[in-house]
């Protein structure tokens, strides 16, 4: 493992970047995993990596909307195995929800083995595994439309970190309420979900937990008005606008 000094501008990203490289080495990510975490980052930069009020605002909706589901799931794919397998586990089990794996470049060794890290990062159950439970998804053609019938299929709500844009548009099409966490606002996912949490997954993930534990706290009514209130588009568009202005500072600096 390369050591990463503490003073370095870039130390935080670098760990994540580690953290990813230990999960390609363990066979939870791919490479195209790698280089779909380089486009993130990108637009990281741009944020200044740092959570947005917009974020924020997205956040406290996005948990809002997962405590009031009836039957809420968390996808998962081998970049956010890597990164954040506690987080998951640990939000699932604040709000209720259930694992599935769902990979787009899909392997049964694969999947196996997100399933495991998982489990050791204290998941009980983790779907999207076993062959007898696999339902297709009809929206979507090839091998990346298998979602499990007791998870993704029954869901009413679905958080989907680093989603792929066809995916994303199927699940609206299934009817389903889409959670995005997205650094890209400009993606198909991000304009697809209903809530789109424009963040890094690392920060976003433990935000969502905290989150949770304060909204658990309050009445179903406080937790629906967090969800009447938000307006996706506008928030992606306010988004791309504060991309905008910090380019714009960038520039004269
Ligand atoms: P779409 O198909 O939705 O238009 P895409 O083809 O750009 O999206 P993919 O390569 O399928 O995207 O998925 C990667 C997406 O995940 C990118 O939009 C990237 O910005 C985002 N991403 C990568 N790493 C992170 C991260 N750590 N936190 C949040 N978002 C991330």
């Amino acid at each position: 493992m390369t050591e990463i000094e503490s003073d370095h501008p870039r130390a935080e990203s670098l760990r994540v970047r580690e953290k990813l490289v230990n999960g390609f080495e363990k066979g939870l990510v791919v490479p195209e995993g790698l280089s779909a975490h380089g486009r993130g980052e990108a637009f990281d930069y741009i944020l200044g990596e740092e959570t947005s009020n917009l974020a924020r605002k997205a956040i406290e909706t996005a948990t809002a909307t997962l405590l009031e589901a009836e039957n809420p799931v968390i996808s998962v794919n081998g970049n956010t195995a890597a990164l954040v397998p506690g987080e998951v586990v640990e939000l699932a089990g604040e709000v209720g929800a259930k694992i599935e794996v769902n990979l787009f470049h899909r392997s049964p060794e694969r999947e196996k083995l997100i399933a495991e890290h998982l489990i050791s990062h204290g998941a009980s159950e983790v779907l999207g595994v076993e062959e007898e439970f696999a339902a297709r998804i009809p929206e979507i053609h090839s091998d990346r439309r298998k979602v499990d019938e007791r998870g993704i299929k029954a869901a009413d709500v679905v958080l989907v970190p680093l989603e792929d844009g066809d995916r994303t548009e199927a699940l609206k099409e299934l009817g389903k309420t889409v959670i995005a966490i997205d650094l890209n606002p400009m993606s198909r996912t991000a304009q697809a979900a209903d809530v789109t949490i424009v963040d890094n997954i690392v920060r976003s993930l433990p935000l969502m937990i905290k989150e949770a534990r304060d909204l658990s706290e309050v009445s179903s009514n406080k937790r629906e008005g967090a969800v009447w209130g938000f307006d996706n588009e506008q928030n992606l568009g306010s988004t791309i606008n504060l991309m905008l202005g910090r380019l714009e500072e960038l520039s004269q600096t």
